[in-house]
C-alpha cells in the first residue's frame, strides 16, 4: 500500500534525520531515494563534520570506520600565502567523514526506527489537491514504471536540485529558483599521496579570487596519505571551470606530485541566507533543498542534519493537531530561524565583502591584521563581532593604506548586525510575512549597494 503519513524525498543527511524522527514517533514514514540503498551516503564534498553537530542533535560518536581523522582546526591561507591564520577552537574541533559509512550510519538509523526504505526510487513532482501537497509521482529505476506515493507530508530533502521546491506552485509562497551567484560550481577529488603529509589535523583552506573567484580552495587530511582536495567558484556572471582551475593551479603543486586519484566529481552548494519561507501545505522543504548551508564555508552537514530534525519535530506535532496546513508548519521555519538561521543571514552578508574583495586587500588586509583570526572565529561562530572604538581607532592606523577596505570591512560588520536583529524577528505566523520579506529585499539589496558598488 502507498498510502504514509510522511514522504521524505531524499536519503541524505537531511532526508535520514527527518525520517528517524518522525518514525521514531511512530508515524509511518516512507523514504525515497534515486540511489541504490548501498550508495546511499556518496556525495561529492569536502567531508568536514564539526563535533559540535552531533553533540546539538543528539547523536552519539559512530564507531565504525565513519569518522576517518580527527580535525584540530582550520588554517586559512592568504592569497600570497604569506599570512596563515590558525583557528584552533573546540567548534573547529571535528572529523573528516568516510562519507558513504557515515550516510549508512545514518540511514540505519532511520530504518532501525520503522522507516521504509524505497531506494532507486527517482521523484519526479508534487501531487497537489486543493492547494495542499498530498503525495508524489516517482519512476521504480528498477521497472522503469511510475508509482504514486500518498501521505499527509510530503519533506523536500533532495539536496541542490530540490525536486519539489521546484515544482510548487507560485501561490504556496516558496522560492523556487535560487541565483546562480548564490551557488558555488564545485570539482573535488580524493587523492592518495605519495606519503604522508606533516599536517597535524589542520583543514587548509586558500583564499585566491584569480584561482577561485568568490570561493576557496580546500586540501583536508583523511589519514595516513589521504586527502580531499578541491575548490568551489562562486558562478557570478562569467566564471572559470573547477575542474580546469583545479588541474591548473592545485594539482601542479609539488604536495600532489605522483599522487593517485581515488575519486572526482562535481557538484553545486547554496551559499546563501535560508530560503525565506520553507513550509506549504503538505509540505516542508530541508537541508540543501532550502539552501541551509553556511555562507562563508560552505558546511551543510550539521545544519542540513539540523533541518531534518526540526521539520521531523514540527511535523509529529501538526499530525497531533490535525492540520498540516502552512500555518501548522510555520514553527519549523521560526525553530530554524532561531537555531541557524540568524547565523546563516548575517555570514551571507559577510560573503558580499569577500566576494568582492581584492587578492591584494585580502593579503595586506590578514597580514596587518586589519582582518583577523579573531573576526573569522567569531563570524563562524555565529557572533557578534564588536570592533570596538579603540579597536577601530589601531585597526584604522594599522590600514592607513587601505581604508577603503576598512572602511567596507565596518560597512559589512553594521549590515551583518542589522540583518541578525530582523531575522531575530522572524514572523511568528504566516500573517506577517509578506512584510518582513520585502523588508528583508530591501536590507540586503541596501548592503549590496553598499558593501558590492
Ligand atoms: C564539493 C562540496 C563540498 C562540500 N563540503 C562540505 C564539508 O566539508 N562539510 C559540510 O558540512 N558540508 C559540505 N558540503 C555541503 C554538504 O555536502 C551539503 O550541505 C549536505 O550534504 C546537504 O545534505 P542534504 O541531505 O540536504 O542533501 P544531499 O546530501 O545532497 O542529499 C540529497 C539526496 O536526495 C537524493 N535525490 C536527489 N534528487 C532526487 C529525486 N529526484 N528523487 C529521489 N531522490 C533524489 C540524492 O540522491 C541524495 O541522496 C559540500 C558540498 C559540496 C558540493
Amino acid at each position: 500500500m502507498n498510502n504514509y503519513d510522511v514522504i521524505v524525498v531524499g536519503a541524505g543527511t537531511a532526508g535520514c534525520l527527518a525520517a528517524k524522527t518522525t518514525a521514531e514517533a511512530g508515524l509511518k514514514t516512507c523514504l525515497i531515494d534515486r540511489k541504490r540503498r548501498e550508495e546511499i551516503g556518496e556525495k561529492i564534498c569536502g567531508d568536514a563534520l564539526g563535533e559540535h553537530h552531533l553533540k546539538n542533535l543528539g547523536l552519539e560518536k559512530p564507531q565504525g570506520g565513519e569518522l576517518e581523522k580527527r580535525i584540530e582546526g582550520i588554517k586559512i591561507y592568504s592569497p600570497d600565502l604569506e599570512t596563515i591564520f590558525a583557528i584552533a577552537h573546540e567548534d573547529f574541533v571535528g572529523y573528516l567523514l568516510n562519507r558513504r559509512l557515515f550516510g549508512q550510519w545514518l540511514l540505519k538509523k532511520a530504518l532501525d526506527e520503522g522507516t521504509v526504505l524505497a531506494d532507486s526510487t527517482q521523484c519526479l513532482e508534487p501531487i497537489i489537491e486543493k492547494s495542499f501537497v498530498n503525495g508524489l509521482q516517482a519512476k521504480n529505476l528498477k521497472t522503469g514504471k511510475n508509482i504514486h506515493l500518498k501521505a499527509r507530508i510530503v519533506v523536500d530533502a533532495s539536496g541542490f536540485l530540490a525536486v519539489l521546491r521546484r515544482k510548487l506552485p507560485r501561490k504556496m509562497g516558496i522560492e523556487n529558483e535560487v541565483a546562480n551567484e548564490d551557488v558555488e560550481a564545485c570539482y573535488r577529488e580524493i587523492r592518495q599521496l605519495k606519503q604522508e603529509t606533516k599536517n597535524e589535523g589542520y583543514c587548509e583552506i586558500y583564499l585566491n579570487q584569480k584561482v577561485t573567484p568568490g570561493g576557496y580552495t580546500w586540501i583536508f587530511p583523511k589519514g595516513g596519505a589521504k586527502v580531499n582536495a578541491g575548490l568551489g567558484i562562486c558562478m557570478r556572471g562569467k566564471f572559470p571551470n573547477p575542474k580546469s582551475q583545479f588541474y591548473k593551479h592545485i594539482l601542479t603543486r609539488s604536495l600532489f606530485e605522483g599522487s593517485l586519484l581515488l575519486q572526482g566529481g562535481a557538484w553545486y552548494d547554496p551559499t546563501r541566507k535560508p530560503v525565506d519561507n520553507m513550509v506549504g501545505n503538505g509540505v516542508i522543504i530541508a537541508g540543501d533543498a532550502a539552501c541551509l548551508v553556511n555562507p562563508i564555508h560552505g558546511g551543510g552537514i550539521g545544519p542540513s542534519m539540523l533541518s531534518g530534525q526540526l521539520a521531523g519535530k514540527t511535523i509529529i506535532e501538526a499530525l497531533q493537531k490535525g492540520d498540516v496546513s502552512q500555518k501548522s508548519l510555520w514553527p519549523y521555519n521560526c525553530r530554524y530561524m532561531e537555531s541557524y538561521g540568524v547565523k546563516q543571514a548575517g555570514l551571507d552578508i559577510f560573503r558580499m565583502l569577500l566576494l568582492t574583495c581584492r587578492d591584494e586587500d585580502l593579503n595586506y588586509g590578514m597580514k596587518y591584521r586589519l582582518l583577523m583570526e579573531e573576526d573569522v572565529l567569531k563570524a563562524g561562530l555565529g557572533e557578534e563581532f564588536h570592533i570596538t572604538v579603540t579597536d577601530t581607532a589601531k585597526r584604522v592606523f594599522r590600514g592607513l593604506k587601505r581604508i577603503r577596505f576598512l572602511n567596507k570591512l565596518r560597512i559589512t560588520v553594521n549590515f551583518m548586525k542589522q540583518v541578525k536583529a530582523h531575522y531575530k524577528h522572524y514572523p511568528e505566523s504566516p500573517k506577517n510575512f509578506k512584510e518582513w520579506q520585502l523588508e528583508t529585499d530591501a536590507l540586503f539589496k541596501e548592503a549590496k549597494s553598499k558593501i558590492m558598488e
